[in-house]
């Protein structure tokens, strides 16, 4: 057991901040099924001598002699129940029942506080009365202790299992605070959050494949990014949107930092260009690392985090196949950065960047060329950037086009039919404001900020090629 528990009142700061709940009753009405429950970090060796009742899982048995140690596991942390073998009465009949519990099981115990220094928090509970809600079977899919490792597959296979373990536990604590930072930051700033439709028909943004479903008697498919419906949002006058939501891929790749369904965080603003997008989208990265650095479950991933100066750092797409070029990777003007040139560049940067200035060709539709007026610039740049950290990308942005004749220009460039667009065209018909925005992958973000390699981990239940359950 190690000594840096979390105690409750971090657990309860981080219940008011992920369900905004005000005080310390509302938390324990949640739990109203057991009397009086207590969490086990709420207990303390000051409470010596009362009578408490606590909730759990059996996380680890210990038979020592004449004394049997019940480590039961709450969402704060652990309880030390100690029975005595020899004590006679309620504890005597209580020791014959509890050697029988299987590990994992759900009781609830309830009993008097002792202080012990040794025990977990420094207290343990001699009991006087013990539930066992439901009992677990005796063979376990995973330990929970920490003890034995497993495979990420094994573990994915009874993710809810692998919750109870304490460093994936506060992985998603961690996910609920940077989603709750992320409305919190932009809510701040006059967003308004919306949700836009994941069922489409065929137009489709390019670059990426998508998911065909039937849908009545026509084929449909999963969305690849809220894209058109954000930018049809600019025309409705609401200036400021974001949504955070699924995207579906249907590309084929197996690699750590690809889903098949992944979590976007995507904003589009009006009257503004690129340049204030991306200044908003570093704000954000910097705020939501100064919330997750105050975790105190950070240290259950071992991890330290450094909130990111702003502004980041801005390279041109030429500078960066130039700095690659030195590094001896050789890209040819135009082509995208492989996952290898990103992380060469990642190497020599070493912080978070943005790369600015991409080739159109390499951008979707949508990315406004830059203004060919400006001294310098050519035309075939966009005024799109990709945010980067040393290891992953994690956001793509741009300024917009917001002329229609432009846009359906652009659209039949790329080869897409300008006819099967016609709902997000008419959008920039009657009235559409200049605008920009951005994409922002959670998993990617979440990821690089707790130095964890492979996406699955801090998703649910991932979907990737090979997973379809859980
Ligand atoms: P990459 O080149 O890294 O595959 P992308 O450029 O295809 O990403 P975009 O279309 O720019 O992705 O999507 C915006 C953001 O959404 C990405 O920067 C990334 O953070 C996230 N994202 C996109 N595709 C995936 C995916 N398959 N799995 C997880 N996150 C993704
Ligand atoms: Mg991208």
């Amino acid at each position: 057991m190690d000594s840096s528990e979390i105690t409750y009142s971090e657990i309860k700061s981080v219940f008011r901040e992920c369900f905004n709940i005000k005080n310390k009753s509302e938390v324990m009405n949640m739990s109203s099924l057991i009397h009086n429950r207590k969490y086990a970090t709420e207990i303390t060796a000051d409470n010596d001598g009362e009578q408490v009742s606590i909730a759990g899982w059996v996380h680890e048995k210990r038979h020592l002699g004449g004394v049997f140690f019940l480590i039961v596991r709450d969402l704060s942390g652990f309880a030390q129940v100690t029975l005595h073998k020899h004590k006679g009465g309620v504890e005597q009949e209580l020791f014959e029942r509890v050697k029988k519990v299987a590990r994992e099981s759900v009781v609830t115990i309830e009993g008097k506080v002792k202080s012990e220094p040794k025990a977990p928090n420094g207290y343990e509970i001699i009991p006087e009365r013990m539930e066992v809600l439901s009992e677990a079977s005796q063979i376990l899919p995973l330990d929970t202790t920490g003890k034995v490792g497993a495979e990420l597959d094994t573990r994915l296979d009874a993710r809810f299992m692998d919750l109870r373990t304490e460093r994936t536990k506060h992985i998603f604590i961690i996910r609920s605070q940077v989603l709750k930072a992320i409305r919190d930051f932009l809510d701040e700033r006059g967003f308004i959050e919306t949700n836009t439709p994941k069922i489409v028909s065929a137009a489709t943004e390019g670059g990426t494949a998508l998911f065909p479903i039937s849908y009545f008697e026509r084929e449909a498919f999963l969305n690849q990014s809220p894209q058109l419906y954000k930018q049809m949002l600019m025309a409705s006058g609401f200036d400021r949107v974001y949504e955070i939501a699924p995207i579906f891929r249907a590309e084929e790749h197996d690699t750590t930092k690809h889903l098949n369904e992944a979590t976007s965080v995507d904003i589009e603003v009006a009257f503004v260009s690129d340049k204030e997008v991306m200044a908003i989208l570093e704000e954000l990265i910097a705020f939501v690392y100064s919330k997750v650095g105050g975790y105190p479950g950070l240290a259950k991933l071992n991890w330290e985090l450094e909130v990111p100066k702003i502004p980041f750092r801005r390279i041109t797409y030429d500078e960066a196949i130039e700095l690659l070029s030195e590094a001896g990777e050789e890209i040819e003007w135009g082509e995208d950065l492989s996952t290898s040139a990103e992380h060469t560049l990642g190497e020599i940067i070493g912080e978070l960047y943005f790369i600015t200035d991409w080739p159109c060709a390499i951008k979707p539709f949508y990315a406004q060329p830059v203004d060919v007026g400006v001294k310098g610039k050519r035309k075939d740049i966009c005024n799109a950037f990709d945010l980067m950290h040393p290891k992953v990308e994690l956001a793509s942005g741009s300024q917009r086009v917001h002329s229609y004749e432009l846009l359906k220009r652009n659209i039949e460039s790329k080869g897409l039919s300008a006819d099967s667009f016609e709902f997000y065209l008419d959008a920039f018909r009657f009235g559409m404001p200049p605008h920009a925005g951005w994409g922002l992958g959670v998993e990617r973000l979440l990821m690089s900020m707790l130095g964890i390699d492979n996406i699955r981990e801090v998703v649910l239940f991932p979907r990737d090629r090979r997973r379809l359950a859980p």
